[in-house]
Formats: structure tokens, sequence, C-alpha cells
């Protein structure tokens, strides 16, 4: 390391053993992003990717080709008949959310197949909350498939459990819980057991976390329509805000008719100054994605060094970026974000504290210093300050940047008296 740092000697030692270990893990990041940047230069060319295209247009945005080149980009990267990439989506939720109201119907039936899904999902479909416009409030009927205990897909559950379902959804990431991310080769398996039961059934991948993690997506093993988020992985650290849907063409049709509205679609909606960012941010996806994962495996690499449980291992292969350390205590947790607050390249000079966040039943520390508000494609850092007492440690928009942080967070638990090294 370099001398801008000053890094307890021990902790470098240790730095330098966990990067001998990574090695392999990280060629394998090396040789996925090589192919996803070729495969994004790709469809850059054959969709014949112009300056024109930068140029955003106000008012209705009839006829923006920007944005129907990057719609056109989109889906050929993703191995999918069509996709809506727009700065209108708020969030990966709004996304989600626009999809599952999109495709769903009154009288229709959900399955998650993934045990219970993200947290922010649970008011959509209406786990909780009354009268307020959830799936449930519209009448269409929800059921989910546990986890084994294990953490696995209960593959003897799904057939009997997706026989009547209109959409089929599963989560790749792992998210906020420990429990393991699903791969595509796993993903496929599933597509592969549902359509056997229930050939008409769509299947929903919330794709959150995962693209260019592996060289295929979800959709290029059968899934009808995968979304996500343009403040995470596909948007590059570039994209300042917006989601994406791609998948089967009649069903990105009816998103967007819940997006805009019904017979207007994918034809209206300006892009204002966005499409620049949107463009240049898949295009350095790939490599970004490369040092968030290389950044995850260096530190469950270190903190199983250190002593800690880590998931997944610094050695398992990835499909999505995040690491959870397990590190046992709120003293713990409170000190590690500060840590990786204190590497941000912006807001390096706050010091999170933890705080009762809505819709949650503990206090949570965050450490996010970021140039776009909340991404998570950049270094980041959550935990609830409740059992497992885990943090969640996700982004770095480049691998050095990223393992700097992390060894300053466990430079500021050793600091703290809570880590002897
Ligand atoms: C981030 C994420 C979402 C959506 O969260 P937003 O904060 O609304 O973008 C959904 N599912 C998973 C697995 C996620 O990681």
């Amino acid at each position: 390391m370099s001398e801008f740092f000053q890094i307890d000697t021990r902790l470098k030692v240790l730095a330098e053993k966990a990067e001998t270990l990574c090695k392999e893990p990280f060629e394998r990041a090396e040789e996925v992003r090589a192919y996803n940047e070729e495969k994004v230069l790709r469809a850059f060319l054959d969709n014949r990717v112009s300056e024109i295209h930068f140029n955003g247009s106000t008012g209705y945005g009839y006829g923006d080709l920007g944005r129907d080149v990057l719609d056109a980009v989109y889906a050929q990267v993703f191995g999918a008949e069509d996709a809506l990439v727009r700065h209108n989506f708020v969030s990966g939720t709004h996304a989600l959310s626009v999809a599952l109201f999109g495709v769903l119907r009154t009288g229709d039936t959900m399955v998650s197949v993934t045990g219970k899904p993200y947290d922010t999902m649970e008011e959509v479909i209406g786990l909780r909350g009354e009268g307020n416009g959830s799936l449930r409030d519209f009448g269409v009927k929800y059921q989910e498939v546990e986890l084994t205990a294990a953490g696995e897909i209960d593959f003897d559950a799904v057939p009997e459990a997706v026989r009547g379902a209109k959409v089929v959804y599963l989560q790749r990431s792992r998210g906020y819980s420990l429990r393991p991310s699903f791969s595509v080769d796993v993903i496929k398996r599933l597509v592969e057991t549902v359509r056997q039961v229930n050939p008409a059934a769509v299947i929903m991948v919330d794709n959150c976390y995962g693209e260019f993690v592996e060289k295929l997506e979800p959709t290029q093993v059968g899934a009808d329509l995968i979304i996500g988020s343009l403040i995470k992985n596909p948007g590059g650290g570039i994209a300042q805000t917006g989601g994406y849907i791609a998948g089967r063409k009649d069903l990105v049709e009816q998103c967007s008719y819940r997006l805009t509205c019904v017979g207007m679609g994918k034809e209206v909606g300006c892009t204002l100054n966005q499409s620049r960012s949107m463009y240049m941010g898949l295009f350095w996806a790939p490599g970004v994605v490369a040092g968030a994962v290389k950044t995850s495996v260096f530190a469950t690499c270190l903190f199983e060094l250190l002593g800690f449980s880590v998931y997944p291992r610094y050695n398992e292969p990835r499909t999505d970026i995040i690491a959870a350390l397990r590190l046992g205590d709120a003293q713990k947790l409170v000190a590690f974000c500060q840590g990786i607050q204190s590497g941000s390249p912006v807001d390096a000079f706050v010091s999170p504290e933890p705080w009762d966040m809505p819709g949650y039943d503990s206090k949570v520390i965050m450490a996010a210093g970021a140039f776009t508000g909340g991404a998570s494609i950049e270094l980041s850092a959550d935990a609830p300050l409740k059992e497992p007492y885990a943090v969640w440690l996700q982004g770095g928009l480049t691998y050095q940047t990223g393992k700097t942080g992390v060894l300053l967070a466990a430079q500021s638990m050793a600091e703290k008296g809570e880590l002897s090294l």
C-alpha cells in the first residue's frame, strides 16, 4: 500500500495474505468482466449508438431516439426481446412494483419461490398495511415457498405451489439476509421446474445487485422479466437515478402501460439530460461490478482471517456483489461502519451514528459516502443493530478504493478496541 494511508502493519500483512488467497476468485471476476465488457460493446456497435442519442428531450418526449436505442442496447445485453430503461423509475422497488402491477390482475396469484422478498416489497404486495392500493388491495393473491433450513430453494415444494400462479417471483440476491444468493444456474433449474407444471407462468426475477456478476443474466436462461436499479450494478456508478425492466416484449409493454399510461407506454417520456450518463454507466458497468465483486471477495477473506463468520466465503462463486460479515455485537458494527465512511470519497469527515430508521424494528447504522444519493454500487455498508449482528457491505467503484475502505473499517474496529490484531 501507498504512503497515503497509515494502516497498521499487522493488518497490512493480513491484507497481503488475503490477496494471495483471493488470486483465483479475482481472476474469475476479471474473466467475467472481460466477457461482459465485450458483450456491452457489441450491443453499442450493433445498435449504432451515436452522439445524437445523448441529446435529451423535453415535454412528452415523442420520438426520443436516445431513449429507444438505449432500450434496444439493454435488451441485447440481457438477451431479452425488449427493455424499458427509464430515469422515471425512482428506485428498484418502484421498478419491481411497476412490473408486478403491470402483469398481475385481480384474481391472479403471485408466488414467491425464494421465501420472504426484500423488505420494501412487503407493502407493495400487501403483507403490511390496509387500504393503500397494494396488490392485495386489488385482489391479487400472494403465496410464498419458504426456503429450506439451509436457505436453498425448496425444489420439492415448488411444482405444487406454482401450479396456478400467474407470476412466479424470485429474488436473486440475498438482499439483507444471510441466506445464499441464487446463481443463474440455479435460476435456470427453477425455470425448468416451473415450466414443467405451469408453462404459462410469468417468471419474474428481482435482479438487483446481480447484473454483470456472471456472464449470463436470468433472461438468458428462460426468465420472462428481470428488474433492477440503475443506482446499483447496471448504472455503473454514473447513472444518476433510474431502473429497468427487461424481458418478453408483450410483458415489457404491459409494464410500460403501468409506468406511463395504457396506450402510450414506451412512446412517451422525455429523457431530460439523463441519456448520456445512462449509456456511459452501462458501458462502465461490467468493470465497476468486477471491482465491487473483488472488494466483496477481499472483505470476506480478510474478515474470515480475522476470525469472523462471513457470507459467502471468499472462494465461493459469486452471483451478486453483497458481502455479509457477522461481527457479533453492536459496537463492532458501529466501528466498522464508521471506518467505511472514513474511507469514502464523499463525506469522509462525518461519522455515522445508529438511528431509528422508519420501517425497521431496531436501530440501523449506515455508511455511505457516495456521489449519487443512496447508490449502493458505491462502497456502502448497512447494519441493523440486532441479531445476527451482521453488516452488509457492497459496492466500491474501483477495487483499490474498495479495499482501502475495508482496511480502514478493520482499523477503525481495532482502534476502538473491537478487534485484536
Ligand atoms: C436494492 C434492492 C431492491 C430495491 O431497493 P431500492 O432501494 O428500492 O432500489 C430490491 N431487491 C433487492 C434484492 C435489492 O437489493
